[in-house]
């Protein structure tokens, strides 16, 4: 292709099987001439072998600049009181949005044509993690206590992006979920404010709203009536695994992280360090984060190429990896995709 490069943007590796997954999307996006100049950084395990950090600095400095980056699953150190990499990232960056597509691509699934996408708010919440004990009698720990946080400003910022986000994708309707019957504060505030935001969209953009275990058990029975979700961090966290697992789990599940400075794309699977190295591991899900940035670089045309491709090999069927039934090794897949996507 003759597309030069233009758009620099931030290349984590990983860890695990990350380099061999990372490896594989950045062979098909060359395939297609994605516009994306790297600036190969380290983080996770690697981070931590090289500068005894699992986010260098220099890293964050590349995301600063670049605002833009596609990360490789990291391990998460344990011991050695390294704070959590992905809180990291969303506070220096703001990344206040953490949006999960779930699109059926393997046909004859459990659901068939699920097109849905959820909004989870990423900063607030449970997730401020501002807990302690309380003792009672002679047990310091008999009780334990955590509060969370939503403030106005956030609920309305993260549900009014997932209705700017159903405007400009042909979406129609966009759903709130909450808890505000029970936690009548801390959800009805979102709420409270999603209705709000619903009204300016009215005539546009339809809107729902549902409590999140009917939620749960209405995407398990008819997921076909959601279309946009949109709801707070520890609900979204939840929801978002049970979507990925009407399409097929977390093998190919792509995320987003979203925020004013900054744009992290991702695989919502892990490091997988039961097969780092044996060369099977699925490049899909990394693959459909690196589809999402190229929507958010308004690169449609690359990302439908993408896409079509991915389709074709894998309803094919004769090159899937094994976590898919198939015994196709990550370099078989990757080829069968180059040749698709050319
Ligand atoms: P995992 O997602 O790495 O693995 C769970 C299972 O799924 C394993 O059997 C693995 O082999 C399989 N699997 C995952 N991705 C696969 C792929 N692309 N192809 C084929 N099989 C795949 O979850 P885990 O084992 O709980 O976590 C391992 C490490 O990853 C931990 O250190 C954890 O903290 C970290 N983690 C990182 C992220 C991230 O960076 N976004 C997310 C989740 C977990």
């Amino acid at each position: 292709t003759t597309d030069s490069k233009t758009i620099p943007a931030t290349l984590i590796a990983g860890d695990g099987i990350g380099p061999e997954i990372v490896e594989s999307v950045t062979e098909i996006l060359d395939t297609v001439g994605a516009p994306f100049v790297w600036d190969r950084q380290l983080a996770g395990m690697a981070g931590v072998d090289a500068v005894n950090d699992p986010l260098p600095k220099q890293t964050i400095e590349s995301i600063r600049r670049t605002g833009l980056a596609l990360k490789g699953p990291l391990t998460t150190p344990v011991g050695g009181g390294f704070k959590s990499i992905n809180v990291t990232l969303r506070q220096e960056f703001g990344l206040f949005a953490n949006l999960r597509p779930t699109k059926t691509i393997i046909p004859g699934g459990r659901f068939d044509d699920i097109d849905l996408v959820l909004f989870r708010e990423n900063l607030e919440g449970y997730y401020a993690a501002m807990e302690h004990y309380i003792p009672v009698g002679d047990d310091p720990k008999g009780i334990a206590l955590s509060s969370g946080f939503n403030s106005r400003a956030e609920c309305r910022r993260i549900v009014k992006f997932a209705f700017e986000y159903a405007v400009k994708n042909n979406r129609k309707t966009v759903t709130i979920v909450h808890k505000a019957n029970i936690l009548k504060l801390l959800t009805g505030l979102f709420l409270e404010e999603g209705r709000k935001v619903a009204e300016e969209y009215k005539g546009r953009i339809e809107f729902n709203e549902r409590i999140v275990d009917a939620c749960a058990m209405q995407l398990v029975i008819n997921p076909w009536q959601f279309d946009v979700i949109v709801t707070t961090n520890l609900f979204g966290d939840i929801l978002s695994d049970l979507t990925a697992g009407l399409v097929g789990g977390l093998g190919m599940a792509p995320g987003a992280n979203i925020g004013e400075k900054a744009a992290v794309f991702e695989a919502v699977h892990g490091s997988a360090p039961d097969i780092a190295g044996k060369g099977i591991a699925n490049p899909l899900a990394l693959l459909l984060a690196a589809v999402m940035m190229l929507r958010h670089v308004n690169r449609n045309d690359l990302a439908d190429r993408i896409d079509a491709g991915i389709k074709k090999v894998i309803t094919n069927g004769t090159v899937r990896t094994k976590d898919l039934g198939g015994n196709a090794t990550t370099k078989d897949l990757t080829a069968a995709l180059k040749q698709a996507v050319a």
